[in-house]
């Protein structure tokens, strides 16, 4: 019987594992089979992870943490959980090729998923001018006249990222002011290919089999009106992957999992929750890092506590 298995590949599942490996749980990760590594994976350079300060590219920062994870023992499985039993003392997790694993405990760092706009044609378009990815897709607007949606430092981070190919972009966002940190702001302000469109939000797709421009609509006013687009990146957040844990684990309002204060144990003995899936707050690859220590420290001590109360002698129990 395995000790701990560990899902989702972040920096919250990667750093579980580091602790766990150090512990001698021998844990295992469920890395997915194709999102290895998690959101940093589509980042470019990192410049706030504490360690380097000339930055550091996402997906080597991620390759870093699973080489030091596997260093300590770490197994890596590259598929998916597709279901999980979480209610008895041993927690299975079955995997997309149908293999089952199985542990005294599971820590959830599953992180989360990119938010979609809710406009009709938003799934049918993604990949046809619609993307959730500068990074990935950047390069195929070179020269070209495209619009970043959002407010936030994702929305400021791939609006001057993707000035590198498009020759114009446009940086829609709903109010007056973004949340994004000032300095993110500032270097989307400072871009003389960027340029603002304040209060106004997507209220149309517009193009036969791939996109050819937008419906703009302003939130004040509620005027609309067109703008010819070669393409449409989205990034308005994200939400918490829950969708495997809704019905076992409780949830916040938020809809991130619920966690026993500063803990990380769910409303499951034996199952806890680290990075994003957990926090609707700080959000930062150092944050879940953090968040995983806690989870693997937590697993550590119920496993203690499990051993503990098996080795205890019958005295022992009823004194
Ligand atoms: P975020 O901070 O939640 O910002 C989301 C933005 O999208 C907000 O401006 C929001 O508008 C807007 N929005 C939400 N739903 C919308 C909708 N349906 N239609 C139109 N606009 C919508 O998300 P994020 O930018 O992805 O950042 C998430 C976290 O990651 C943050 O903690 C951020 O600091 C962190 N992050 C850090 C870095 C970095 O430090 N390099 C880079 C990227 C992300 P309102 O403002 O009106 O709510």
């Amino acid at each position: 019987m395995r000790d701990v298995i560990i899902i989702g590949s972040g920096p919250a599942g990667w750093t579980a594992a580091i602790y766990a490996a150090r512990a001698n749980l021998s844990p295992v990760v469920v890395a997915s089979q194709v999102e290895v590594g998690g959101e940093l994976m589509n980042t470019t350079e990192v410049e706030n992870f504490p360690g380097f300060p000339e930055a550091v590219m996402g997906p080597d920062l991620m390759a870093k943490m699973q080489q030091q994870a596997e260093r300590f023992g770490a197994e890596v499985v590259y598929d998916d959980a597709t279901a999980l039993d979480l209610a008895g003392d041993v927690k299975s997790v079955t995997l997309g090729s149908g293999e089952t694993l199985e542990a005294r405990t599971v820590i959830f760092a599953t992180g989360s998923a990119y938010r979609k706009l809710g406009v009709p044609r938003e799934d049918e378009l993604s990949g046809h001018g619609v993307s959730w990815c500068a990074t990935c897709d950047g390069f195929f607007f070179r020269d070209k006249t495209i619009a970043v949606v959002g407010g936030g430092d994702s929305a400021m981070e791939e609006a001057t990222f993707l000035t590198k190919f498009a020759s114009k972009v446009y940086l829609i966002h709903r109010r007056d002011e973004f949340r994004a940190s000032k300095i993110m702001q500032q270097r989307a302000f400072d871009n003389d290919k960027i340029e603002v469109v304040w209060n106004t939000e997507i209220a149309e797709l517009q193009g036969a089999s791939g996109l050819t421009g937008v419906v703009l609509r302003d939130t004040v006013t509620g005027e609309t009106r067109e703008l010819a687009l070669d393409g449409l990146f989205v990034a308005i957040g994200n939400d918490p992957r829950t969708h495997l844990v809704h019905d076992t684990l409780d949830l916040t309002v938020d809809g991130t999992i619920a966690v026993d204060g500063r803990s990380s144990r769910t409303s499951v003995p034996g199952v806890f929750a680290a990075g994003d899936v957990i926090d609707p707050s700080y959000r930062q690859a150092v944050t879940a890092a953090a968040s995983g220590t806690v989870a693997a420290l937590d697993a550590e001590h119920y496993l203690a506590a499990l051993d503990d109360a098996t080795h205890a002698t019958p005295e022992a129990v009823t004194a």
